[in-house]
């Protein structure tokens, strides 16, 4: 059988992919293992284009929130189901300087419609230093739309559940042959596992570690709260807390230290005695050396790309860059200079090399 693409990986940026070819009438298919420890997940699914270390608008915040706003709601349109939803985010400050800074940004007109000060009253929750509202965010239930994706394309047979394995794949007529069928074009979204396949592996793909828990609670409120962790409402006392990132800890399992500091930080907002630890997870972040996403075409293997390295922020960034992959494919339009891999061609290995002859180039 012949198709448009092979989509290898179906986590948040597979899945994406597959949602935009299916819009533009492509045909493809996709090939994801089922690892059930992967970043995709685990991810909390917050959305919002506030670095809020430093109270700053992200990298293209407002046109990623804007474009992955309005592709999210289609999906809750196409599946009937709410996958994508509007929250506001509250922020408890660490200090003083936090909460002028952010007072500060409220008379921005950039920051207009995104940033507000909280003036109401917060029960339960110990915030000496006040709070702010994110008026711009929201939540996707990623579970419910990896299986809505997954249940789809299995349905219409566009997904297939295997291991892809790089060394079957062979070049014939510029054409991509694997297990009797034969693709146009091959598009890895595979995370982290990148790093053991000879495509893309000289890309610097850094695995930062995050754990979350899942706890019990009455006393927290049905908000998602930021206090340098975050506190997410699941259904009525349950709540994910989270996150940790370590470049270092590179262990496939949970920690003790991971848990220790998530209950210590959530300590400075609210009683930790009325709460039950349920579950604990872990995952690996696919982040880059220069914290920018990795998009492109391989520099010597034409016609096939990688769509990778979003960090903490696949759900904001990956619509819009998907989409700018797809205008680059189809339109030659350039990429932006800030994700394309071609900044790291440098960095291209004998392995590389060899894969590229091995395929029959
Ligand atoms: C604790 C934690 C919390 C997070 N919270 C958020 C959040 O709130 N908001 C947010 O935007 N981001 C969050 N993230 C980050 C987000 O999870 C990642 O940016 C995102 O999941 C990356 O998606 P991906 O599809 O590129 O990679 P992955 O999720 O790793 O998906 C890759 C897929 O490819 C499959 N695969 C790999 N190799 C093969 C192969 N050879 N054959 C077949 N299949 C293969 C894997 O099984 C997997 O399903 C969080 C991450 C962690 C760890």
């Amino acid at each position: 059988m012949n198709y448009d693409f092979l989509i290898v990986g179906q986590g948040i940026t597979g899945s994406i992919v597959a949602l935009q070819l299916k819009k533009n009438l492509k045909k493809f298919k996709i090939i994801e293992d089922g690892n059930p420890n992967t970043s995709s997940k685990v991810a909390a699914g917050i959305v919002h284009p506030i670095s809020l270390k430093r109270c700053n608008l992200s990298w293209r915040g407002r046109e990623f929130y804007e474009f992955s706003d309005a592709f999210y709601k289609e999906i809750n349109i196409e599946s009937s189901i709410e996958l994508y939803k509007s929250y506001k985010l509250l922020r408890i400050f660490a200090s003083f300087e936090e909460q002028n800074n952010w007072i500060g940004k409220t008379n921005n007109e950039i920051y207009k419609n995104i940033l507000k000060l909280n003036n109401k009253e917060l029960n339960n929750l110990k915030n000496k230093f006040g709070s702010g509202v994110i008026e711009l965010c929201s939540r996707l239930s990623v579970n419910k739309f990896l299986d809505f994706v997954s249940s789809s394309f299995l349905k219409s047979n566009e997904l297939k559940k295997d291991l892809f394995k790089p060394d079957e794949i062979k070049l014939k007529n510029n054409r991509f042959h694997y297990k009797g069928n034969i693709y146009s074009k091959v598009i890895m979204c595979d995370g982290v596992n990148a790093l053991k396949n000879p495509m893309f592996n000289y890309l610097p793909i850094i695995p930062n570690k995050g754990e979350l828990l899942k706890v019990s609670s009455k006393i927290l409120p049905q908000q998602i709260i930021n206090c340098g962790i975050f506190s997410l409402p699941e259904t009525k006392n349950i709540f994910t807390i989270g996150s940790t990132y370590s470049n270092e800890d590179q262990k496939n399992n949970i920690t003790m230290d991971a848990k220790k500091y998530l209950i210590k930080k959530l300590n400075k907002i609210i009683e930790i005695d009325g709460i039950e630890i349920i579950d604990q997870k872990f995952g690996f972040r696919p982040t880059s050396l220069d914290r920018k996403p990795l998009i492109g075409e391989h520099p010597i293997i034409k016609n096939l790309f990688t769509v990778n390295g979003m960090g903490s922020k696949a759900i904001l960034m990956a619509p819009m860059l998907v989409s700018e992959l797809l205008n680059y494919i189809y339109q030659k339009k350039p990429l932006d200079s800030m994700v394309n891999i071609n900044r790291f061609t440098k960095k291209i290995k004998d392995e590389n090399i060899d894969y590229a002859k091995s395929l029959g180039l």
